[in-house]
C-alpha cells in the first residue's frame, strides 16, 4: 500500500469526498480514508441547497444527481400541532439548479467516493484513523482496516480533518469526553414508501423539545428526520415501556404534529429507526491548530436549516481554493509549511465570514422551534406573513454560494477533460 500522500483526509462524508475530488483534480497525491463500508445509511435530512447542487455537479457527478434526486424543491411548510404554513422557496437565480432537491445520503456520499477514486484518489475504506500526530509538513496518521489489528502509518504534509461531529478525531494529547445533558439533542431518521407528500413540498415540523422534517428522497422514499432533547425523549420512553427510542420518537410526531401523521398514516416504514448524536452545533474551526477542518468537523449548524451538506461542500471547497492558490504563491518546498499558515488564516476567516451568520440564524429559529410559548409565536408570524420562511431561507445560504463561479467554472473544465 502507497504510504505517502501530499494531502491525508479523514473521512470521506460529503466534505472529504468533495476535497479528495478538489485536490486531485490539482494534480495533489490524496489519501481519503473512511471507515464505514459504503453504501450506508445516515441521520441526514438529506436536502441540498441550489448552490451546492451546482458544486456537486462541477465535481462531475451531475447525471447521477439529475438521475436519483428527488423532484425541484419549491415550497417549504412549517407545521406544530394542527397548524401548518406553506411558503415559496427563493429561487437561486445565478445558480444552475435554481432549486434545492434531495438525496439520500446513502446515493449522495457513494457516488462522490466514486468520483474521487475515478479521479485518482486513493481511498482507504473500511480504514479507520486510529492516531494522528505531527503538525503541518511532516504528519503521521496511523490507521487500522475494519476487523484487523495491524497499523498501518501514512506520512503527508497536509492533513485534513473531514470526520464529522459524532466523535472526537484521535489527536494526540487529552480528549474532553462531553457529560450528557438533559438539553442533548438526539437525532434519528427513517425512510417511509407511498408517502402521499405532495411533490415538491418541504415540510418542517416544531414540536416541544424538538423539530424535524420531511422530504422526498427519490425513487418513491420519503425521508423523515429530526431532533429530540434527551429529557423529553427519556420522559416518552418512561411512558412507552418497552419501545425503542425511535419508535417513541415516531409516535410522538404522529400525536403532536397533524401534518406529519396524515402523510405517515398512509405510508410504510422501511426498516427501523436510526439514530445518532448527541448534536454538537457551534464552532470546532481554529486558525492555529495545523491541521485543516472541514464540514461538521470545523463547525455544524443546527439542522433544522438544513444547510449541513452544504457547510460541509462549500467549506471543502473553500479550503481546497485556499491551499491551491497559497501553495502556487509559495512555489517553494513543501517541507517550509509558511504557505499552509496563509491558507489557514485566509480559509479560517473566510468560514466564520460565510457560514457564522447561517449558524447564528440556525441557532435562533432551532430555540424559537423547540419551546412552547416561542414555537406558537413563530408560528403565528408565519402565518401572518409567509414570507418570512421564504426570507428565512434566504437568510440562512439557501440562494447564496460562498465559491466564486471562475473557480466552479474551472473545475467543470478539469472534469470534463479528464
Ligand atoms: C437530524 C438531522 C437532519 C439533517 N438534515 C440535513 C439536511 O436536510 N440537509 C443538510 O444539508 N444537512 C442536514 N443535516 C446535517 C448533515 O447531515 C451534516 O452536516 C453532514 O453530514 C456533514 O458532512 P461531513 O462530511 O462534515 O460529515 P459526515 O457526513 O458526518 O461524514 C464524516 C465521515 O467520517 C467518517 N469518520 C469519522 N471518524 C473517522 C475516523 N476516525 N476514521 C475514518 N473515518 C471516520 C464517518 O464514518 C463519516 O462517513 C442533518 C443532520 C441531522 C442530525
Amino acid at each position: 500500500m502507497r504510504t505517502t500522500f501530499d494531502a491525508v483526509i479523514i473521512g470521506a462524508g460529503p466534505a472529504g469526498s468533495t476535497a479528495a475530488i478538489l485536490l486531485a483534480l490539482a494534480g495533489w497525491s490524496v489519501a481519503l480514508v473512511e471507515k464505514q463500508t459504503f453504501p450506508r445509511r445516515k441521520v441526514c435530512g438529506e436536502c441540498v441547497s441550489p448552490p451546492t447542487l451546482s458544486l456537486l455537479a462541477a465535481l462531475g457527478i451531475e447525471q447521477q444527481l439529475d438521475l436519483r434526486a428527488g423532484p425541484d424543491l419549491r415550497r417549504v411548510a412549517l407545521i406544530r400541532g394542527s397548524r401548518n404554513v406553506v411558503a415559496d422557496f427563493p429561487e437561486a437565480r445565478n445558480s444552475t439548479y435554481p432549486w434545492g432537491r434531495a438525496i439520500g445520503r446513502e446515493t449522495l456520499d457513494t457516488v462522490l467516493v466514486e468520483q474521487a477514486r475515478t479521479v485518482g484518489v486513493e481511498i482507504l475504506q473500511p480504514y479507520s484513523a486510529r492516531e494522528v500526530v505531527g503538525g503541518p509538513g511532516a504528519w503521521r496518521c496511523g490507521i487500522r482496516r475494519q476487523a484487523e489489528s495491524s497499523i498501518t502509518t501514512l506520512s503527508t504534509p497536509v492533513m485534513i480533518a473531514a470526520h464529522g461531529s459524532w466523535e472526537a478525531l484521535p489527536l494526540a494529547g487529552p480528549q474532553n469526553r462531553r457529560e450528557q445533558r438533559p438539553a442533548d439533542l438526539l437525532a434519528f431518521k427513517a425512510n417511509f414508501h407511498e408517502a402521499p407528500l405532495e411533490p415538491g413540498l418541504l415540510p418542517i415540523f416544531s414540536f416541544e423539545g424538538g423539530y424535524g422534517g420531511m422530504v422526498d428522497t427519490g425513487g418513491g422514499v420519503t425521508t423523515v428526520a429530526g431532533c429530540l432533547r434527551r429529557d423529553r425523549l427519556e420522559a416518552l420512553r418512561r411512558e412507552q415501556t418497552g419501545a425503542s427510542a425511535g419508535d417513541c420518537f415516531e409516535a410522538m410526531l404522529r400525536t403532536e404534529c397533524v401534518g406529519v401523521s396524515e402523510v405517515l398514516d398512509q405510508a410504510f416504514r422501511e426498516g427501523s429507526w436510526i439514530g445518532a448524536g448527541p448534536i454538537d452545533p457551534g464552532i470546532r474551526l481554529r486558525a492555529d491548530e495545523g491541521l485543516f477542518r472541514i464540514g461538521n468537523a470545523a463547525g455544524e449548524a443546527h439542522p433544522i436549516v438544513g444547510e449541513g451538506i452544504s457547510m460541509a461542500v462549500q467549506s471543502a471547497w473553500l479550503l481546497c481554493m485556499e491551499l491551491l492558490r497559497a501553495r502556487a504563491w509559495q512555489g517553494g518546498p513543501d517541507c517550509d509549511v509558511s504557505w499552509q499558515r496563509i491558507a489557514a488564516r485566509r480559509y479560517a476567516r473566510e468560514w466564520r465570514h460565510v457560514f457564522l451568520p447561517r449558524m447564528r440564524l440556525a441557532f435562533a429559529f432551532a430555540h424559537a422551534c423547540m419551546r412552547a410559548r416561542s414555537g406558537a409565536l413563530f408560528l403565528a408570524l408565519a402565518s401572518l406573513w409567509p414570507g418570512l420562511l421564504s426570507e428565512g431561507a434566504r437568510w440562512v445560504g439557501k440562494t447564496r454560494c460562498a465559491i466564486n463561479p471562475d473557480a466552479v467554472a474551472l473545475i467543470g473544465g478539469a472534469m470534463h477533460s479528464q
